[in-house]
């Protein structure tokens, strides 16, 4: 994922450097596949429950000291709608005494009085998912009332002093709305927009891709927003995610407007190191199931059965994806961008080409 904002307002410092919050290890935790919703866009073609679908507060007391070793810093609790886990407040009451960051990753429907205060108290972080407006957001949701009872959540935990914040994932369906999101986080004044490139997986697969001149039109005004609000001093982060050849436009749109400061950019987008799947972010399913990203089909191992530090490290896709540079196919071969966005999202390669090391087939480059 790339901090747009951060990346610009640090690289304005003389001297500057990125903390260790930059560069953390951060698990995406899938507890569960059960959602209350059925998205048409999906990655986890969530909806309906499956055999051995959940993870309980055992599954994770078993692996906290295993994600310590690993040095993992954050856990994103996900789903499904991680609301309809029984055992969501228990997973996170564990993390959080652990001395984990804790983020909620939640559609915003079954936020309410009765858990705002659990909420507050177990999360640093809560991420809301909005496709667009009413109407998009509902019909892409298949549910009417679906995009008010997200705002009305959205407002209960701003109200309520929790650091939360937008997110969207881009599809051919909602990209015309894109505008209208940055208007509505600007309005509720979260802390975060969280935009999320479609990655072909579960629903998702391939049915809503964006034509490549569009994105990397859609790109550019969202690199351009990061622009303006620092500028402007707008206090919201501007994160993407899925699309790290969104550093190369970011680094040549800060070399036109702070010239004297590109070498810095420079430098820390390197650092930076592009996609980070089966680095520093890592994914275990709501089955157990260690992956190097929610995308991925692939599992070096399960936490039910092996020890978590010992499948990161021991797995042999997950050793070759941290290869730097990673050893890629096609057009990421010999791209002089490789060292910035390390061959985009491999799991695209694989929906497309059946190989985890091909080039990465949304790359508008
Ligand atoms: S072709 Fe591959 S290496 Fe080059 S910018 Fe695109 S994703 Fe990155």
């Amino acid at each position: 994922m790339l901090r747009m904002t951060d990346y610009i307002k640090k690289s304005l410092e003389k001297n500057s450097h990125m903390d260790r919050h930059f560069h953390r290890r951060i698990v995406i935790w899938n507890i569960t596949n059960d959602c209350n919703l059925s998205c048409e866009h999906c990655y986890s073609s969530s909806g309906k429950k499956e055999k051995d679908e959940m993870i309980t507060p055992e599954h994770v007391l078993s692996t906290v000291k295993s994600l310590k070793k690993a040095d993992v810093n954050a856990v994103i609790l996900s789903g499904g709608e991680p609301l309809m886990s029984p055992y969501l407040f228990d997973i996170a009451k564990i993390l959080k005494e652990a001395g984990f960051a804790t983020h909620l990753s939640s559609n915003g429907t079954m936020i309410n009085e009765n858990n705002i205060a659990a909420i507050k108290s177990l999360f640093n972080y809560v991420g809301i998912s909005i496709d667009g407006s009413e109407k998009t957001h509902d019909g892409f949701r298949k549910k009417e009332g679906a995009y008010k009872a997200s705002i009305k959540s959205l407002r209960m935990l701003t109200d309520n002093g929790i650091n939360a914040g937008l997110r969207t994932s881009l599809t051919s369906y909602n990209y015309r709305d894109l505008g209208f999101i940055f208007k509505l986080a600007e309005k509720e004044r979260v802390k975060k927009i969280y935009i999320s490139h479609l990655v072909y997986s579960g629903r998702g697969s391939g049915i809503f891709e964006i034509n490549k001149s569009v994105h990397k039109k859609l790109s550019l005004y969202i690199a351009g927003k990061a622009f303006s609000y620092v500028k402007n001093g707008i206090p919201i982060s501007i994160v993407t995610g899925n699309n790290e050849p969104d550093a190369i436009l970011l680094l040549a749109m800060f070399k036109r407007f702070y010239p004297e400061f590109y070498e810095n950019m420079h430098n820390k987008i390197l650092n930076w190191g592009g996609n980070q799947s089966g680095n520093r972010i890592i994914n275990i399913d709501y089955s157990g199931f260690v992956k190097p990203d929610p995308f991925f089909k692939y599992s070096g191992g399960n936490i039910k059965k092996g020890d978590f530090f010992e499948i990161i490290n021991k797995d042999e896709l997950f050793s070759k994806l941290r290869q730097t540079p990673r050893k890629l196919k096609g057009r990421c071969e010999q791209c002089n961008y490789l060292r910035i966005c390390n061959g985009g999202s491999r799991a695209r390669a694989y929906a497309v080409y059946g190989d985890y090391f091909q080039e990465d087939p949304a790359c508008f480059m």
